[in-house]
């Protein structure tokens, strides 16, 4: 699939029905990586953009799930690139703990996890990130992209939020925006949804004009006020 300009430096490389982005300031940044087996599109993508390999400097995950983490390995292996997540997630991408499966409080969850959770695709190579994160720091990484903990779809998801074109979000799976309608996460694939509405409040008392996410298109322009919308709904 495409890779698609977002903004100037913002590149969605579309990889089936999950996003991965890169960001480009003197070096380049990933955020997220995929399914397994898609470094190869990734790197292509990167090279299309006049990159090597070595010149992605950082990926930085927002969850552990196997559609954000999946090529991770190979990338880091490939590039060298320093890796990041937040430090309830690692242990799961790093095979120290089991893979959480589908929430079974859903009915979908309930009947279709067990043979999901079977799946080679969400069985990825497990890896060891450098970086654990917990929230509210600073990354070197794409001239500072801030870490903000939006824990609920994962325990430990994290969103980045990067203050160039008025800010742009990269949101992972704390929100959705399939078919061009925002929305919160997907039940079935979302631990504790309650925590994961807190975190789309939290994200929409910040300033961004642009938000990404792992499934569905990017908002360009007045993204915050798509999510001060959508915490009204949730609300009612
Ligand atoms: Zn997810
Ligand atoms: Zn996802």
């Amino acid at each position: 699939m495409a890779t698609e300009q977002v903004l100037p430096g913002v590149y969605q490389i579309g990889l089936g029905y999950v996003n991965a982005f890169l960001a480009a300031d003197e070096e380049l940044t990933l955020i997220d990586s995929g399914l397994p087996k898609k470094e190869e599109t990734i790197l292509k993508a990167l090279r299309h953009l006049g990159g090597k390999p070595k010149d992605l400097r950082h990926i930085a995950v927002t969850h552990h799930h196997a559609d954000h983490c999946g090529s991770l390995a190979a990338l880091a292996e490939a590039t060298g690139a320093a890796t990041y997540i937040h430090r309830l997630d690692a242990p799961i991408v790093a095979g120290d703990q089991p893979r959480p499966g589908p929430n079974p409080a859903s009915m979908a969850g309930k009947v279709l996890g067990p043979l999901i959770m079977r799946l080679p695709a969400n069985n990825p190579r497990p890896v060891r990130v450098a970086h654990e994160l917990e929230g509210g720091e600073e990354l070197p990484a794409a001239g500072g992209l801030s870490v903000v903990f939006t824990p609920g779809h994962t325990a430990g998801h994290v969103s980045y939020l990067w203050p160039r074109h008025g800010g742009v979000l990269f949101a992972g799976d704390a929100a959705g925006n399939l078919f061009g309608r925002l929305g919160k996460p997907l039940g079935m694939f979302t631990e504790d949804m309650a925590q994961a509405k807190e975190s789309i409040r939290k994200l929409a008392e910040l300033e961004f004009d642009a938000a990404c996410f792992g499934h569905g298109g990017a908002l360009k322009g007045k993204a915050h006020a798509a999510f001060r919308r959508l915490v009204e709904k949730l609300a009612r």
